[in-house]
């Protein structure tokens, strides 16, 4: 048997991975049908529409580019996966407190629902790849879904392919990725499947970064690089307060470490700690792991790169409130970026959230801004999807729709997100509008401080233990 070849691929979730991976490969691969499948009909719609359903640089003009020639959005999933020879499961992957040392496992519910669908609905073999980050071993278990549900004739590969795209540069990271990672099963039909995946991917990346390993090393090896990363900001973050506390600075210590080539200068920033959906889940998902193979040491290790980072949220909202002499009751507080990193409406685990939140238990005033999140989809998020109730909350709450305007007559300006437009505000005019003392929180190190200072600002950031 040889490697077959791909002619139509069925992607299931249509979320920030499913939607722009697939976008790119029917756009770099003309001659492939793309259908990338969901259930939530609103995403489809907006898929299929002016208006996409997700912010990413670059993202508009590679589905424009592609859609209706060779990409579709449906919700027929079915119709979906009867008509591909390959499947992308890219569904979400969310954490569920779990019996083992009462921590978080991974909720493989909507994986497992995907891959029963696939089994019941194919009449020809597939290949069926994870795109999802799942725990190590995952694919055994979808293997046997697959298998106790299949039609006769009908045979599966599995393949791993997980996804180092970082939002915010998605397309970028997609159009020329530092590796793709396939793991197969070391079988003759599972290295044919991997062969003809990674004919796919050589339509536009070099073969030389195209890894072909083990399906369980591919699995692991994903929550790895998200697990190294966080590793490295919580690193970073736990010497930003030696740095507070000894007069070291923060962007010094990280430029001379960075400098050394074993260590390199990239995720040495300095910040409010990291968000986004994945880090915290995929080391969660980690610490997991090793707790039911019975390693607790290495889940300990592992927890505290999670620990320093809710360590970091926490003490850079209590420095806001110890600066302004120890009460933030009344006052008005403008958090400037909603999102969890610049260039990206997504506000999972987003730092501004447990912020915002301690600012709220405070009793502050909060007027927020963010260029790309909706006044909706912040409301979503202060009241937790609706656990908490709103009411309580609202006069205490403003969302503007712009920084300037957020921060009028604020006692402090606090810098959540890297949003670049924030350095170039019109700063002068922001203090002229602000009582004195007037505050900036820079969160993200991103801000001018010297010239902040010129102006008459009270400057704090993470890092340092400069005065004002
Ligand atoms: P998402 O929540 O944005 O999208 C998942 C989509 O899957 C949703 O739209 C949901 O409706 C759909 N879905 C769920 N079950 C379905 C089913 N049975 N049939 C059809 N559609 C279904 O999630 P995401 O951010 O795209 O993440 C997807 C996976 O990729 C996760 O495992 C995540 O950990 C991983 N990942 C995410 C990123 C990232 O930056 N967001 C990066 C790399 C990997």
């Amino acid at each position: 048997m040889a490697p077959i070849q791909v002619k139509k691929i069925c992607c299931i979730g249509a979320g920030y991975v499913g939607g722009p991976t697939c976008a790119v490969i029917a756009a770099k691969c003309p001659h492939i049908q793309v259908t990338i499948v969901d259930l939530n009909k609103q995403r489809i719609d907006a898929w299929n529409s002016d208006n996409l359903p997700i912010y990413e640089p670059g993202l508009d003009e590679v589905v424009k580019g592609a859609r209706g020639k060779n990409l579709f959005f449906s919700t027929d999933v079915d119709k979906g996966i009867a008509e591909a020879d390959l499947i992308f499961v890219s569904v979400n992957t969310p954490t569920k407190k779990s019996g083992i040392g009462a921590g978080f496992a991974a909720d493989l519910n909507y994986l497992q629902l995907a891959t029963r669908r696939i089994a019941e609905v194919s009449t020809t073999s597939k290949i069926v790849v994870e795109k999802s980050t799942v725990p190590c071993k995952t694919a055994e278990s979808m293997r046997t879904i697959l298998e106790a549900n299949s039609k006769p004739g009908c045979t599966f590969d599995i393949l791993s392919n997980p996804e180092f795209l970082a939002e915010g540069t998605a397309i970028s990271d997609l159009f020329a990725p530092d590796r793709v990672l396939i793991g197969s099963l070391q079988t003759e039909s599972g290295l044919n499947a991997c062969a003809s995946l990674s004919e796919v991917y050589a339509n536009w990346v070099p073969r030389e970064r195209i890894l072909t390993v083990g399906l369980w090393s591919s699995e692991l090896s994903k929550l790895a690089a998200n697990a190294m990363l966080a590793q490295r900001i919580s690193s970073i973050n736990a010497l930003s307060a030696i740095c507070e506390a000894t007069g070291a600075n923060i962007d010094e210590v990280a430029f001379a470490v960075g400098k050394d080539s074993r260590v390199g200068p990239k995720f040495l920033k300095a910040s409010v700690g990291f968000g986004g959906s994945c880090f915290q889940k995929d080391i969660l998902n980690l610490v997991y792991l090793s707790e039911s193979l019975h390693l607790p040491e290495v889940a300990k290790y592992w927890k505290a790169v999670v620990e320093m980072n809710e360590h970091q949220k926490s003490r850079f909202a209590r420095k806001v409130v110890d600066t302004l002499f120890n009460t933030i009751t009344g006052k008005k507080i403008a958090i400037l970026g909603w999102a969890f990193k610049k260039d990206t409406g997504d506000t999972r685990e987003s730092p501004s959230i447990s912020i915002a939140n301690h600012f709220l238990n405070e009793k502050a005033r909060l007027s927020l801004y963010d260029p790309q999140v909706t006044e909706e989809q912040i409301w979503l998020d202060l009241t937790d999807y609706g656990a908490i109730p709103a009411e309580p909350i609202k006069p205490h709450v403003t969302i503007q729709q712009s920084a300037e305007e957020a921060c009028k007559g604020a006692e402090a300006i606090v810098i959540c997100t890297e949003w670049d437009e924030f350095k170039t505000l019109d700063w002068e005019k922001i203090y002229a509008n602000c009582p004195r003392p007037a505050f900036v929180f820079d969160g993200r190190l991103m801000l001018d401080r010297k010239k902040l200072q010129s102006i008459g600002f009270r400057v704090v950031t993470i890092g340092t233990a400069d005065g004002y």
